[in-house]
């Protein structure tokens, strides 16, 4: 083989193949890796993505294949907006911001209109790992945002420490969604706690919650209308 060849191919292999090699299964849950992050940082990011799985589990949903979390200390731009977190579909890859980096980065960071703290770090762990499997397991092509971003803000809200999810809940003091609401991406953008609150007591409070997941999984549009 010529040269130039074998250091193209090396080079393409490096930017490729290498990143997948060095990404750490998580002790507890092998289906996660991380990348990127050391120990500790690594421990934290594992411990919330087995929580996730494990109230994701309840709902009848699991990972289908490895999900991988790369952690960075870039900020994140997704979809227009600033996120400390995003799942790209297309490469089935999470990244996240370090912790120090979000504060690095915001002067007073927030979640929820509160101070974000590592609590709220495990919470944006756990609503990128449910953007992962919801993806899993979506029959659209391009699932919409509003249908994943219900179940992600559920999930997220559920995941926190009892006494946490109550001050959420009573800092945005709002019923569940009701039958004809239409769930939109555009009042998640306007009032981020208060989607969170409708989707975690309009989740919580079905008797057969997988009937209306398997709704948003197959749902095709920006909205989803609540039966
Ligand atoms: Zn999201």
């Amino acid at each position: 083989m010529c040269q130039p060849v074998a250091v193209f191919l090396l080079f393409v292999h490096l930017v490729f193949f290498v990143p997948e090699t060095i990404a750490s299964p998580c002790p507890n849950q092998f289906i996660i890796s991380v990348l990127f992050a050391d120990e500790q940082a690594a421990a934290v990011i594992c411990e919330a993505s087995a929580h996730a799985l494990t109230i994701l589990a309840q709902y009848g949903l699991s990972p289908k294949r490895q999900i991988c979390v790369e952690v960075i200390d870039q900020e994140i731009d997704h979809l227009g907006y600033k996120a400390f977190g995003s799942y790209d579909s297309k490469r089935d890859r999470i990244r996240v911001m370090s912790y120090q980096s979000i504060f690095y980065h915001y002067t007073n960071p927030t979640m929820y209109d509160e101070q974000f703290d590592v609590i709220h770090y495990s919470g944006v762990i756990v609503h990128e790992i449910t953007h992962a499997v919801f993806h899993h397991h979506s029959t659209a092509d391009a699932p919409g945002p509003a249908p994943q971003e219900y179940l992600a803000h559920a999930i997220q809200l559920l995941s926190l420490p009892e006494d946490r999810r109550n001050r959420v809940i009573t800092t945005h003091n709002e019923p569940g969604w009701m039958p004809g609401d239409a769930i939109s991406d555009i009042y998640l953008a306007l009032e981020p706690g208060r989607f969170a609150v409708k989707s975690y007591k309009h989740l919580t409070s079905m008797d057969d919650p997988r009937n209306f997941i398997d709704l948003l999984l197959t749902a095709k549009w920006f909205y989803i209308y609540v039966p």
